[in-house]
């Protein structure tokens, strides 16, 4: 009888947990958001204006209740972004939901990539608040077993079921092939914006570069200002991270990004964020970066570069030597060259100098883009000011830089 009791008790939350139901359906968190991201290719290949009149229509037939509609065109990234409100009902008592969504569809060179997130539901049903609010958290509980009405199912599998037929709707609409593609990679860039303007300004303009390549390429460009993303949970989903004018803040930061780097991460860094002297007491970075900052010219100016490989991925399309736009440029010391391990790619032709009216460089070698062989890195010194994407060969370069970290292009 003991036994039994015992056998009884050891069974019993076994059992219970048994009976936490299924959920009925399934949808896609990123990082605790719910988001559809899916990219097609399509036999019909529009222009921008084609794709944003065209879109407009689809809004229209797609969305009739009030609130539904098409609200930015975004050139910039060939995107059309808007609101669309539909109804799902849940019973025969006639309980329904209003369903709010944002949609985006943005033309790529790989195709078109649609992107539903920043969803919200607002129940239709006496005895509690009618209001809008962010379906995760009502998914985040049902997933997990814990329904908050005897609805939950016929909500989310009628949620999954409109996103189905929305899909399908756009598939026919743009032509789009049934075959999503995924992102060749994904990128996480961090910056500050409450360092120097100039540093800002750079900042603004990488983005600005980098997301405008990423919708052409097909590969995703995240960026953050917040550096406690910096930490490995977060890391886990990218291939690729960036540092725009600006490095890790504290000690676990910095372990991060060594683990990152010596477990195959891939880097690229502009300007600042190589600077390290006396005060920065990191080693690991002493090395990885093979220098330590000596000596800058002010204010920015263009200068003359030597391209010491032009048969790396990232510098292929350079000529011997080609005129940099304005930046500010560091001196080293140790001299990344005496390293090794970091393969010099650019380097300050002496012609250059004297270079600086307030801080003059006069003379030294002094590298400008390199790599170390023994990570997936490239630093980069340029970064200061507004003019830096002003020459399309060296912006070749940083695209080009760009998919050899994320994809290993040759
Ligand atoms: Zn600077």
């Amino acid at each position: 009888m003991f036994y039994k009791s015992l056998l009884l008790c050891l069974l019993l939350p076994l059992a219970s947990m048994a009976q936490t139901p299924a959920p009925k359906a399934v949808l896609p968190l990123v990082r605790g958001k719910i988001v559809y991201d899916s990219t097609y290719t399509s036999t019909a290949i529009l222009t921008d204006a084609q794709l944003f009149s065209k879109a407009g229509q689809w809004f229209k037939s797609e969305f009739k209740y009030p609130g539904s509609g098409v609200m930015r065109v975004d050139k910039e990234s060939h995107s059309v972004t808007g609101t669309g409100i539909f109804k799902i009902p849940v019973s025969s008592s006639g309980h329904y939901y209003w369903m709010r969504i944002n949609l985006t569809l943005q033309h790529t060179t790989a195709g078109y990539r649609f992107i539903v997130d920043k969803i919200f539901e607002q129940p239709v049903e006496p005895g509690i608040s009618n209001e809008y609010s962010k379906l995760e958290y009502r998914w985040w509980d049902y997933r997990k077993g814990k329904h908050w009405s005897a609805e939950d199912d016929a909500l989310f599998t009628g949620f999954v079921d409109a996103l189905g037929k929305m899909r399908k709707s756009l598939q026919n609409a743009f032509a789009l092939s049934a075959q999503a593609q995924q992102p060749k990679f994904k990128a996480l860039a961090f910056y500050s914006t409450i360092v120097e303007p100039d540093h800002v300004d750079f900042a603004r303009d990488c983005i600005s570069f980098y997301t405008k390549m990423a919708a052409d390429r097909n590969f995703v460009f995240d960026t953050t200002t917040n550096w406690k993303k910096l930490n490995p949970a977060n890391l886990k989903d990218y291939q690729v991270v960036v540092w725009i004018n600006d490095f890790p803040q504290d000690e676990a930061q910095r372990k991060t990004f060594e683990d990152f780097m010596e477990n195959g991460g891939a880097w690229m860094g502009y300007h600042v964020s190589g600077y390290n002297d006396g005060t920065t007491k990191w080693p690991w970075i002493v090395q990885f970066l093979g220098a330590t900052f000596h000596n800058n010219n002010w204010p920015p100016l263009p200068a003359k570069l030597i391209v010491d490989d032009n048969t790396h991925p990232a510098t292929k399309s350079l000529p011997k030597n080609y005129v940099a736009p304005i930046t500010e440029w560091y001196g080293w010391k140790p001299n990344p060259r005496d390293n090794k391990d970091i393969k010099v790619l650019l380097t300050m032709d002496p012609a250059n100098y004297p270079l600086g009216k307030k801080d003059v460089i006069r003379g030294g070698d002094i590298p400008v883009v390199w790599t170390n062989t023994r990570y997936r890195m490239i630093y980069l010194n340029m970064g200061h000011g507004d003019a830096v994407f002003n020459s399309p060969l060296q912006n070749k370069m940083f695209s080009d830089a760009m998919l050899w970290l994320g994809t290993g292009a040759k």
